[in-house]
């Protein structure tokens, strides 16, 4: 039987760098994928437009990480965002930078960037293995035999293993992974959400579902204290609120909701004013207009549906004048504008999740090879390592990083 140099198990972004660059040493490559395709998280990223990496320098890469970013940085050195995008450019693909630094393909379809990886799959002569679902890893005298789930085996002398996350499931990412590591001993630290929209307790949100609102500046206070703040987008949804800045905001929202802290999101729907200059702005619009509807002067600054909203937190009714609101009305209208309130209760379940924070504990994971402290001949790559970054492409990043570094040390190898 056919003995592999390396198999890969599993065709996502990780799995399908770490497949090319081992081959590019000519080495006989194997990618076992269990779905019928590859690449289905990386089709759904960005919204589908993929925000493949980010123009940050890579002492970002390496800060964004956390306690992750320096177990990453060889990855990250090693493969950078320039090499990622210089990589799919030589196949024809170009590219556009957007707010914050986030770089998607100029086509804005994820889909481009999967034709690529398969191009690049060919080139290299990778056996690609579909419906190929490992459910057991044994350890023979020279090689791996790994097992799969329609009695066939493959035999190979090293191992990657790119399994992903649990999050998203229907992707084919359902922790495999770590099920089959535990058994070779490794450890996997608890595995949590990340990057996740946030559930709210009040029930007006619900009216405003799918509103997108455009730069405004989420405060988020922890036991009364006002810790954070960003400026961005927010995505109202029937349970809450995501969107880019929520969703950044997620990883700490879920350990602070664990220690039984109370958290409140203030959303400052016109961060550029502030609260003296938002005043005079509606003295001056209630005098002029103060034969108006209050409703319709305010659709002049918000959306109808947020106007809706503040209004009946007022319990103010909609035929208002404008020359009919007091002094304390108009204050409320302000302070409801520059921090609408909102009660975090928790946040969507993990297969709802961005990202699967947890993993492989890297504490058993060489950072210069991503090779098994425990077990030679056996590498990570992706999401199935310990850790996370936040939104902008830097989860990508450090799927294809890794992906480059184990591939490039198991095609050594
Ligand atoms: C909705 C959504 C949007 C996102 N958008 C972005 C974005 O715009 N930018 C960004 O940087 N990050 C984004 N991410 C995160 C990013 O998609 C992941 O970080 C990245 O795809 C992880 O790649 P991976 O190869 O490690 O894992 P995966 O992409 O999960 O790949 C794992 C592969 O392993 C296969 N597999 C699993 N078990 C087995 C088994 N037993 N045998 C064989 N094969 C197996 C799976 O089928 C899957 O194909 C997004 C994630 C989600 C869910």
């Amino acid at each position: 039987m056919k003995i592999y140099d390396v198999a890969v198990i599993g065709g996502g972004a990780s799995g399908i760098m770490a497949a090319i660059t081992a081959a590019k040493h000519k080495k006989k490559v194997i990618l076992l994928e269990k779905n019928c395709s590859l690449g289905r998280k990386i089709l759904i990223t960005g919204n589908g437009r993929c925000n493949i990496t980010n123009n940050a320098p890579i002492e970002k890469f390496i800060r964004v990480f956390g306690k992750h970013g320096k177990f990453l940085k060889p990855s990250f050195f090693l493969f950078d965002n320039h090499d990622l995008i210089v990589f799919f450019k030589k196949k024809g693909l170009q590219f556009r930078t957007e707010e914050k630094g986030c770089i998607f393909p100029i086509t804005d379809k994820a889909s481009s960037i999967l034709k690529v990886l398969k191009i690049y799959l060919l080139e290299n002569k990778v056996d690609v293995n579909y419906n190929a679902k490992l459910i057991n890893i044994e350890m023979r005298k020279n090689n791996f035999r790994l097992i799969l789930e329609n009695n066939n085996y493959i035999n190979s002398e090293r191992i990657i293993m790119a399994t992903g996350g649990i999050s998203y499931k229907k992707t084919g990412s359902t922790g495999d992974g770590y099920r089959i590591l535990k058994k070779l001993k490794h450890t996997i630290q608890p595995l949590k959400s990340a990057i996740v929209p946030l559930k709210v307790n009040e029930q007006w949100v619900k009216n405003l579902k799918g509103l997108s609102v455009k730069g405004v500046k989420v405060v988020f206070n922890k036991d009364g204290k006002n810790t954070r703040s960003d400026l961005g987008d927010i995505l109202f949804t029937h349970y809450g609120i995501s969107g880019p800045l929520v969703l950044d905001l997620s990883k700490d929202v879920i350990s602070c909701l664990q220690s039984q802290k109370k958290l409140k999101i203030f959303i400052d729907l016109k961060p550029e004013f502030k609260t003296e200059e938002l005043e005079k702005i509606l003295i001056h619009e209630f005098n002029i207009k103060g034969a108006w509807n209050l409703k319709n002067i305010l659709k002049l600054f918000l959306s109808n549906r947020l106007v809706e909203s503040i209004l009946s937190l007022l319990e103010i009714t909609f035929d208002r004048k404008g020359n009919q609101i007091s002094l304390k009305e108009r204050r409320k209208i302000i302070s409801l504008i520059k921090g609408l309130p909102l009660t975090v209760i928790g946040a969507l379940p993990i297969e709802n999740a961005m990202i699967t924070d947890g993993g492989v504990s890297i504490d058993e994971i060489n950072p210069r090879s991503l090779e098994s402290k425990i077990i030679t001949g056996l590498y990570f790559a992706g999401e199935i390592i310990d850790g996370c970054g936040p939104c902008g492409g830097f989860n990508l990043q450090q799927a294809f990083s890794t992906g480059y570094l184990a591939g490039e040390n198991a095609g050594l190898g």
